[in-house]
This record gives structure tokens, C-alpha cells and sequence, in this order.
């Protein structure tokens, strides 16, 4: 941790149709003064009275389903909450949404989500229009709790504050109630809730450790909150789904970060912030902090910092931001989950940094922290946000369709996006186009050929203008990054970003996407809904089928075809057939029916072109291991092996997830394949969870022991596949010997690159790259680069340029890294290993690269066939 005076919190890291209420408004005859009616004392019983203790009871914890009962209760007794469940999560709990405001609000709510719906697409609206709707419309607040689950003092704040909005008679209540409407998702992760929750009690009274030891949402963890562009998991896209409905004007997102700094963060974020955020948001943000900040203050709770940490930058962290509204993350310092923390220099010393400043300006004076004081400075905080914003009604409203005004009348460049429509991989930008679409963006696509800036481009084309509502989700995605070069002082160290500097997705998926800064002619309709390429299948061939491998959905093609028992030959070289040059790589496959169906249902899936010959093709190739069986060791609470997990489980990959149990036996008997993601270091593998510490529920997850290690080390001699990612390279390199040397300072004065996009250059002609071009960018996350040591044999896959090095994002010191070898192929005995150096798999998103880690999976495995040999295999 870099010393720095402004940093005072510290980060926890790695560490539908609505109902309204009939019943009860029908046995109460609202009072024609009050625009909110009271609610009688008593109507509802208090968390304490349901749940049986106070929240934030030392050491008690309220359950989520018995959250949703008490929630239901509150709908059913009072006549300001709707309760919805919106749908399933990834582990079958409900995932819900409560809407509270006054009856009188409710009964319109229809009325006004049509008026945020239009606001959000001010098309033809004058500006006299927008300010009558934006007194006519109520500002919605959403409200979100509990995405990271062991935060889970945010989730046990909600009771209480949907308590009193449902109950309280107060007069700042009934301004909520009267002039907003507040939604609140009560856990954004609810399969968390419940396991880090459980878990905690089952643990009581025994000598293990009480918190969840594995990731908290199935697959991919604290990076439940780095899912807002891809929308890969089924909360997200719920949320997203709940968004896109309501189109609220502001988004409070309620975390907690490390016990040991300030007790809380609220906004002002420091720089940098996107450019593509509007600077109005900025301001709001700003405003709604310090607003926070004021109200914590005037209740004397201590220990508010703002400006500090937390940045403005990515859009995986932030959805709203290019929907209109500022994102208000609150960050409260944690306690022992649901224990009180004590200084551990002294239960009288004071916690956290004691020099007052202007963004500090209340240092804490206690020496303890209690689970009941995040419940409550949440509490304060929430209302704060959604008393300001009650208060100031009409102008949240009236600045919500300013920003959108801006975006849909924008007239400076870029104009627009041209997506052409003769792409290499067509899944990849069938993937791209819906991740726009799901982001409410709207795509054109071009019914005749046209010209851009001297380019010509086929009829066909998708063309994305920026003058549009959510013109800034596109723009910050589709356009290349430059980050600021941040120093801590001046020719100081970086000032890291919170979390990557680069996200440019073309290059993530392996789509090519211009950029046209000058208005073109071209004629366009509107694409209502995305759709993959339609692919028809040529006449049955008496040779082969033939599919190219420059797609990544060819290994979705892959994995059927292994499921299905087709004989699959890849062509080891380039050869001409049909009239076209296929790359090495290309599939090659028996001319069957079985194929045939395989063929109708992947390429509907994914687009992705199929060629037929009469004669197979005279080229020498290799035959992919019929069932190839693939082991993921992915480690507890090691978010790289969840999104790996995950993606493995889209593409159908026949894989299992690996268990300490595996090292006893012999390897070879149950894998052709390990793959160490990110985060499989020695210490992990070897320690892994302290059988002590956890129960045997995790017993797959504790260490294998030395012996166990070395096992990784015969695996590979008799034959087996090793594919070793990111941070596991060091360990794989030292256990089997490889001539590979680290190449990067650890000085970040001297080398830094924090999550970037880095130009690489690719051997196309060996198989771990075959179908990628030349030249693609790789994803960089403060990774490492190598070179060979003298004599190796071993093969460059792929290198870092020799100059222009950064493709989007960050990088200092290029100087180190250009020239230098990333994907690494090594023989090892009997057996295959590949290393790559940067995370060509980051967080999935990298699709256009995964087809490094899929081609090494089936290649290892693969016995080699001569061109005589691949007609008769074909035979099946
Ligand atoms: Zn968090």
C-alpha cells in the first residue's frame, strides 16, 4: 500500500406489472389536506419486533429470505410499498424490487415512468415541454444494497429504512414519499447473502473461520460489480433489465470498504472521471456526496471522507452513468463481519488517520466500530440522497433530460461508428452489437454500399451515430481510451486507477470498428432487434465440411462436436478449396449427418460461415482427442477461476472444476488438460484452504501439499497439457524448469500498465494463434513479459511490438516491455505447456483472445494425421 496523505479509506480488494396496493389504501380514507397519509402506529412491526433483534445486533445477521417475507408484509399492511419479484438469480433465489412512494404516486406509476421514458428520450421535446413533465414527473431513487456480500451491514440497513419510509410520519418522509419515488433492489446478489450468511451461523461456535472462504457470487465473485458492459451474469442483466424500465435520475449503490481508515466514503470521486460522463452528472455527484456528508456530519458521525480512493472511470463499475444518472457509491468501513472491529493498538485509540483536512474534516474518536453504526450511518446517508432529491424534484428531472437533450442533440465528433459488415468473426460482433442493444443504443444498419472518410463499405454495415440518447455508453465503448498520466507527486510513482484504465470492446472481442468523425450519406434503418448472421449450410459434400478458426464461436462448435463423438480434424496449414484460401487452423470435418445437424445448430447460434468440398483436402493436420477432458484448477475465492468457470460452462467445454482430492491419484487418469487461471500461484495450490480453518464442504479446495505440486510436474512429463495464466506463470515456470525470464521492473516509477489494452503481434502459423491475426491487442493487468532464455526451444507465440505498444488505456516504460514475449508453447517431457504472460482471459471480457486458450486446450491432446491419413479419419 502506497503511503499517500490523501488516501484515508482503504479499499476492501481481494480481499413486472406493479401492483398497487388495494387493500389497506381501501380501509383508510386518505385525509384530502395530506398528499401522504399517515400510517397508524404499530400497522407494521419493527425489524426488531420481526426479525427478533435490532439490525446490527452484535453479531446477528437478518436472512434474505425473511427480508423478502417482512418486505411482502410491509406491501400487504401499508399502501406505500409495492413488492415485485423481478426474477431468478444465477442460484435460484428470488431477486426482487420494492417500490415505495405515496399511495397517490403509486397509483400513477404507469403515468410516471412514461414521463422519465420520454424524458430519456427527449427526441422533438422543447425545452417548455421537459420543464412541465419535470413538474408533473417524480424523480426515481434506486437504491442498492448488498452487491459484495460480505459488505453485509449495507443489506442489514434496508429493513430499517424501508421501515420507515413505509411507517414514519415524519414531514421529511412525507416529502420523499410525496415528491419521489424511491426503488430499492434489497440485495443485488442475494445467492451471496445467503451463503456468506449461513455460513456465518453454521460457523458459530467452532473453530472455524467465519467468513465464506469461496467466491460469494458463483461465478465470479467481488467482480459482481465489473459486470456493468458485458451484462454476463443474470443479476446484472436484471438490473439492467430494471433500469432500462424505470429510468431513474439517480443510482445510490451502498458498499463497505476496509475497517482500518476513514469509517466512510462518499462522493466527490477523485479524477479521473470518464469524459463521456456529462458534466452535469459530475456535479450531481458531487453535490448528493457533500449533501451526505453534511447530514453524517450534523448527526456527529465522525470519520466522512470524500475525494478520496474511489474514481469516476470505468464502466464496468458504472451503468448509470451513460443512462442519465450520477452513481452515489457509499463506502462504510467494516466491522468483523458481523462483529465489532477493536484498533488493534488499543480498544481506546482512536481508528483511522486523526489529521483533519478539508475533505476529512471530523476524524473518528472512538477506538471500536460497530456493526449498528454501519447500519446507521447508511441510514443517514440514504436519506440524505433521497431527501435532496425530493426536495429538488422538478430540477432532477429537468437536469436528467438536459443530459439526454445534450447526447441526442450532440454536433460535434466523432459522428458515428461504422461497424463493417465484412468482419472476421461475426459472432464476436453479433456479441458486440447486443451488448449495445442491451445498453439501450441504437444501431443502424446500412441497406445499400456507402462511403466514409474514403473508405467503401458493404451494404449491410451497422452504423452507431453518437446524437443519442445513451450516445455515451457507446462512445466510451467503442472508442479507444487515454488515460491521464497520474502521478503521486510530480515524477512520482502512478496514482493507480480504482480499477482499469482501458475497455475499449472491439479490441476485447476482436471486432474492427472506425471511427467517422464527418457526417456521411448513407441509407440506414433501424435494427429492432440483433440477431446472429444467418448462415445457410452448403449442399451435403462428399469430402468435408470446412470451418474457418477465426471465430471464437468455432469452439463453441468444438464442444458439440465433442459431445457428439464427431471425428474433428484441424488442417495444419493454409490450403485453397471451394475457390478460397482456408488458414491453418480451419475444421475440418466428415461429411455425416451428424455433422450436419452439430453444423444447424451451432451456426445459428453464432453466424459463423460453413464451406463444403467433394474432395477432402490434401493437407497435413491434426486430429482433436475424441472427449477431451479439461481440468479447471480454479481455487477458492479466485475470481480469474470463477469467469473462467462460467465461460467454460457457456461454451459447454467438458471440464470439471478440480479438487485437492485429484493430486492423490494419478492426474493423467482424469485430465488431458490443466488450466491455472490468474491467481494459481505456488502458495495457492500448495496451501490452499487450512482444513483447520474450513470445513470439509471446502475440503476441494485445500492444499494439495508439495507432493501434490510435483504431481502438476509428472502430469506434464507423461504427456499431459498444461495451460498456465497470468500470475501462475511464475510458480509453472519454476516447477517444470522453463527457459522463460521475467522481463518487468517491479518499480511502478519504471514500468506500470494497470489493466490496458497492449498491441501484440501474433505467429499465426503456430496453433495456440491459429485464426487470430497478426496483429490484436491483448489485455494487460499490471501483468508480466518474458524473454527466452539462451538455447530454449521453446516457441514465441506472441510479442509486444517494437514501438506502439499501448493500444488503449495506460502504460508507462514502454521501453521494457516492447519486443518482449507474452504466449509462450514449451515441450516438457511428453507433454505440452503453454504460458501466457498477461490475462488473455480477463474477467471473459477478452473474448477476441480466448481463442489462445481454446486452440492450446484441443491442440495438446491431439495426435498429428498426414494428408493421406485425413480422409480416412474423416471416415470417421
Ligand atoms: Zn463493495
Amino acid at each position: 500500500m502506497r503511503a499517500s496523505l490523501r488516501r484515508l479509506a482503504v479499499p476492501l480488494v481481494a480481499s413486472l406489472a406493479l401492483v398497487v396496493p388495494g387493500s389497506a389504501a381501501a380501509l383508510r380514507t386518505p385525509s384530502a389536506e395530506a398528499e401522504v397519509p399517515s400510517v397508524a402506529a404499530g400497522s407494521v412491526p419493527t425489524p426488531e419486533q420481526y426479525f427478533g433483534f435490532e439490525m446490527g445486533a452484535e453479531g446477528e445477521l437478518a436472512r434474505y429470505p425473511d427480508m423478502l417475507k417482512y418486505f411482502q408484509l410491509m406491501s400487504r399492511r401499508t399502501n406505500r410499498v409495492t413488492y415485485e419479484k423481478l426474477g431468478e438469480t444465477t442460484m435460484h433465489n428470488d431477486y426482487s424490487l420494492l417500490t415505495i412512494s405515496s399511495p397517490r404516486n403509486l397509483q400513477r406509476i404507469d403515468r410516471l415512468v412514461e414521463i422519465n421514458r420520454r424524458l430519456a428520450n427527449p427526441r422533438g421535446l422543447s425545452n417548455a415541454e421537459a420543464k412541465k413533465l419535470a413538474e408533473e414527473g417524480r424523480p426515481f431513487y434506486l437504491l442498492f444494497a448488498s452487491i459484495h456480500s460480505t459488505e453485509v451491514g449495507t443489506g442489514q440497513a434496508v429493513p430499517n429504512i424501508v421501515h420507515r419510509l413505509a411507517t414514519e410520519n415524519s414531514a421529511d418522509v412525507k416529502e420523499i414519499l410525496d415528491k419521489a419515488v424511491v426503488l430499492v433492489v434489497p440485495s443485488q446478489n442475494p445467492d451471496g447473502q445467503e451463503l456468506v450468511v449461513n455460513h456465518w451461523y453454521d460457523t458459530k461456535g467452532t473453530p472455524y473461520n467465519r467468513s465464506y472462504p469461496d467466491l460469494y457470487h458463483k461465478y465470479i465473485g467481488h467482480d459482481d460489480n465489473r459486470d456493468w458492459f458485458m451484462f454476463t451474469q443474470k443479476e446484472t442483466q436484471l438490473a439492467v433489465a430494471l433500469q432500462n424500465k424505470y429510468k431513474p435520475v439517480i443510482t445510490h449503490d451502498m458498499h463497505q470498504m476496509g475497517s482500518s481508515g476513514a469509517r466512510m466514503f462518499v462522493p466527490p470521486y477523485l479524477d479521473p472521471f470518464d469524459p463521456n460522463i456529462h458534466p452535469l452528472l459530475v456535479q450531481a455527484t458531487n453535490t448528493v456526496g457533500n449533501e451526505m456528508a453534511h447530514a453524517l456530519a450534523a448527526e456527529g458521525k465522525e470519520g466522512v471522507v470524500w475525494n478520496d480512493v474511489y474514481d469516476y472511470w470505468t464502466p464496468a463499475r458504472m451503468y448509470m452513468v451513460y443512462h442519465g444518472q450520477p452513481r452515489i457509491l457509499t463506502e462504510i468501513a467494516s466491522v468483523n463481519l458481523a462483529d465489532t472491529y477493536v484498533n488493534p493498538r488499543g480498544p481506546d485509540v482512536p481508528i483511522g488517520p486523526q489529521q483533519p483536512t478539508v475533505n476529512f474534516p471530523a476524524p473518528y474518536s472512538k477506538g471500536t466500530w460497530t456493526l449498528k453504526q454501519i447500519v446507521d450511518y447508511g441510514d443517514t446517508a440514504a436519506f440524505a440522497g433521497m431527501k435532496y432529491v425530493a426536495r429538488f424534484h422538478s430540477e432532477w428531472l429537468y437536469n436528467f433530460y438536459q443530459v439526454q437533450r445534450d447526447w441526442v442533440n450532440r454536433d460535434k465528433g466523432p459522428y458515428a461508428f461504422v461497424i463493417p459488415a465484412d468482419q472476421r468473426d461475426p459472432y464476436a460482433t453479433y456479441e458486440l452489437l447486443k451488448i449495445l442493444q442491451t445498453a439501450e443504443v441504437e444501431i443502424h444498419q446500412a441497406t445499400a454500399p456507402f462511403s466514409s472518410n474514403g473508405k467503401e463499405y458493404p451494404a449491410g454495415s451497422w452504423v452507431v451515430k453518437l446524437a443519442q440518447p445513451f450516445g455515451s455508453f457507446a462512445k466510451t465503448m467503442l472508442e479507444k481510451q487515454v488515460y491521464p498520466d497520474m502521478r503521486e507527486y510530480e515524477g512520482g510513482p502512478p496514482m493507480p486507477p480504482y480499477d482499469i484504465a482501458g475497455h475499449t470492446l472491439p479490441m476485447l472481442m476482436g471486432v474492427s470498428v472506425d471511427t467517422a468523425q464527418a457526417e456521411f450519406g448513407a441509407t440506414l434503418t433501424q435494427v429492432e432487434k440483433v440477431a446472429p448472421g444467418k448462415v445457410e449450410l452448403p449442399p451435403t459434400p462428399q469430402g468435408a465440411y470446412l470451418v474457418g478458426p477465426e471465430s471464437y464461436g468455432a469452439f463453441r462448435l468444438v464442444a458439440e462436436l465433442q459431445k457428439a463423438g464427431v471425428p474433428t480434424v484441424r488442417a495444419a496449414e493454409e490450403f485453397e478449396a471451394a475457390g478460397r484460401t482456408f488458414a491453418p487452423g480451419t475444421f475440418v470435418l466428415p461429411p455425416s449427418a451428424q455433422t450436419r445437424g452439430v453444423l444447424a445448430k451451432v451456426t445459428k447460434e453464432t453466424g459463423i460461415p460453413v464451406y463444403g468440398v467433394d474432395t477432402a483436402p490434401a493437407v497435413d493436420g491434426f486430429q482433436l482427442k475424441g472427449g477431451t477432458r479439461v481440468g479447471l484448477h480454479r481455487g477458492a475465492n479466485n475470481i480469474p477461476g470463477g469467469w473462467m468457470m462460467w465461460l467454460f460452462e457457456q461454451y459447454g467445454i467438458n471440464h470439471s472444476v478440480m479438487s485437492a482430492q485429484d493430486f492423490e491419484g494419478d492426474l493423467n487418469d482424469r485430465y488431458d488438460v490443466i488450466v491455472l487461471p490468474p491467481g494459481m500461484t505456488k502458495n495457492r495450490i500448495v496451501n490452499g484452504l487450512d482444513p483447520t480453518k474450513n470445513p470439509p464442504e471446502f475440503a476441494w479446495a485445500y492444499g494439495v501439499g508439495e507432493e501434490g505440486w510435483r504431481k502438476l510436474q509428472d502430469f506434464v512429463e507423461d504427456g499431459g497439457t498444461l495451460l498456465s495464466l497470468g500470475s501462475s506463470v511464475a510458480g509453472t515456470t519454476e516447477l517444470l524448469d522453463l527457459p522463460i525470464e521475467p522481463v518487468l521492473p517491479d518499480d511502478e516509477k519504471e514500468f506500470y500498465s494497470p489493466g490496458s489494452l497492449l498491441n501484440q503481434e501474433f505467429d499465426t502459423t503456430n496453433p495456440v494463434a491459429w485464426g487470430m491475426t497478426e496483429e490484436w491487442p491483448v489485455f494487460f493487468e499490471s501483468d508480466q513479459a518474458y524473454r527466452l532464455k539462451p538455447g530454449a526451444e521453446s516457441s514465441v507465440v506472441s510479442r509486444y511490438p517494437g514501438s506502439d505498444v499501448l493500444a488503449s488505456g495506460w502504460l508507462l516504460g514502454e521501453d521494457y516491455i516492447k519486443g518482449q514475449a507474452n504466449v509462450i508453447s514449451h515441450q516438457v517431457g511428453d507433454g505440452y505447456v503453454v504460458t501466457y504472460g498477461s490475462q488473455v482471459d480477463f474477467r471473459t471480457w477478452t473474448r477476441g483472445t480466448f481463442k489462445l486458450i481454446f486452440n492450446a486446450m484441443y491442440q495438446g491432446p491431439s495426435t498429428p494425421v498426414s494428408a493421406q491419413q485425413l480422409g480416412q479419419r474423416l471416415g470417421g
